[in-house]
């Protein structure tokens, strides 16, 4: 058996109930105990394998949860209703009043609009900083910095964490290392280069069926364990709790993620290159221009690939948006926020995933209004895709050029 995620995935061995294929759903919030002993026990978390009240856990849960800890490498894991559900209860379990939070300042606009808008509410403060710049990381530090929080490959600017780099910063500072890895699943397993924490909107890549929203945190059996806590665990008490239909469901694609990833990725890799090469302005971590292309590298699993996620700067918001018209009504894929589909979702980040973000913010982060970030899907034939693309994107420049409309 290999350390690769992809092998690691594959080699899990679920039975069913009655010795199906599949493990059988689990449908029931509660379950019976056969002493009223071994009930007031499992309240207070000491028997092993029982199971209480499905907002705690249930086995359809358990079994994705620890699915995402082999892809991950971590101890344990843990799902939830949704990628901000898990971030959220990841926050709150290890930030207490009076703490300070280094998060990136390009995140997806969710978590930013939770750590700058809501969690001063509860007496915590969040500094935003250029993740990509560790200098930049260490002056931001203070002594009460619980946590440094990052994406991995960033929303929407695909800038690259280099892990190692800022986990040393978080370690000589005592604060947690959580990472977002929502965009890269299967790419690299950041807990290898120290972070603590690892999260993933399921909703995304890992489900990649755009049919259902859910989240996972992936770290030790300690924080995992301190999550379900019955009187002081966030995931127990916030009661973002994932239903087992749907966590069974994602299990099942979660075993096509490696395949999956290949082809979003050979896709993305081959439209950057063209479009790079007829003078567009493209963002992706696989290509030579991206300032983080090398970094990212270190940490590859190779035959993965740099992932689905591409961004094209069509400059002006009028322009991106007459092309992304065009490219729906062409069948190219859908103007639609989220990743991970088998058709291309597109959206001008700035008006819609990013519009938390003030737009001087976005102005002072790079983040031009005709930015399109793409979520490049498992076109059959991507040589044909992009003598599309370019098809339809020609065809609205020449518009442009006919008409009074300024893009
Ligand atoms: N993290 C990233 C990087 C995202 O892009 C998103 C959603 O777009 C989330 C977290 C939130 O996940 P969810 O929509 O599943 O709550």
């Amino acid at each position: 058996m290999s350390n690769h995620p992809a092998e690691q995935i594959q080699d899990l061995q679920f039975f069913g109930e009655y010795g199906g294929v599949n493990p059988s759903i689990s449908d029931s919030s509660t379950y019976t105990f056969m002493t009223a002993k071994s009930m007031s026990d499992t309240f207070e978390g000491n028997t092993d394998g029982c199971f209480l009240y499905s907002r705690h856990t249930s086995p359809s849960n358990l079994y994705l949860s620890s699915a995402l800890a082999k892809m991950e490498n971590t101890e344990d894991a843990t799902v939830f209703a949704s990628g901000m559900g898990a971030i959220t209860s990841t926050v709150l379990q290890i930030c207490q009043q009076g703490d300070h939070i280094v998060a990136s300042r390009t995140i997806y606009g969710g978590t930013y609009a939770f750590l700058k808008n809501v969690l001063p509410k509860f007496g915590i403060e969040t500094t935003f900083v250029d993740f990509t710049n560790c200098e930049a990381i260490k002056k931001a530090v203070a002594p009460n910095t619980k946590m440094l929080y990052g994406e991995s490959v960033s929303n929407p600017l695909l800038g690259i964490i280099d892990f190692k780099a800022v986990s040393e910063i978080a370690q000589q500072n005592q604060a947690q290392f959580v990472v977002d890895n929502t965009f890269s699943p299967l790419m690299f397993q950041p807990a290898n280069f120290g972070a603590d924490v690892v999260i993933h909107s399921l909703t995304k890549f890992i489900n990649g069926s755009s049919d259902t929203v859910a989240g996972a945190v992936c770290a030790s059996s300690e924080f995992v364990e301190n999550l379900k806590d019955v009187n002081t665990g966030l995931a127990m008490l916030l009661g973002q709790t994932l239903d087992s239909w749907r966590a069974a469901s994602i299990l099942k694609n979660l075993r096509t993620l490696p395949i999956r990833m290949q082809k979003h990725s050979q896709n993305a890799q081959y439209l950057a290159e063209q479009f790079e090469a007829l003078g567009y302005k493209v963002s992706y971590p696989g290509l030579k221009s991206h300032p983080q292309h090398n970094i990212i590298s270190n940490y590859l699993f190779p035959d993965i690939g740099y992932g689905g996620i591409m961004t094209i700067d069509f400059e002006t918001l009028e322009k991106a948006n007459a092309i992304m018209e065009m490219m729906q009504h062409q069948n190219l894929g859908y103007l639609a926020v989220s990743l991970g589909f088998y058709k291309t979702l597109f959206s001008a980040s700035g008006t819609s995933t990013s519009s938390e973000i003030s737009e001087e913010e976005q102005q002072e982060m790079g983040l031009s209004e005709g930015l399109v970030r793409f979520s490049i899907g498992l076109d059959y034939d991507i040589k044909v895709t992009f003598k599309q693309m370019k098809k339809a994107i020609e065809l609205v420049e020449r518009d442009k050029q006919s008409s009074s409309v300024k893009f």
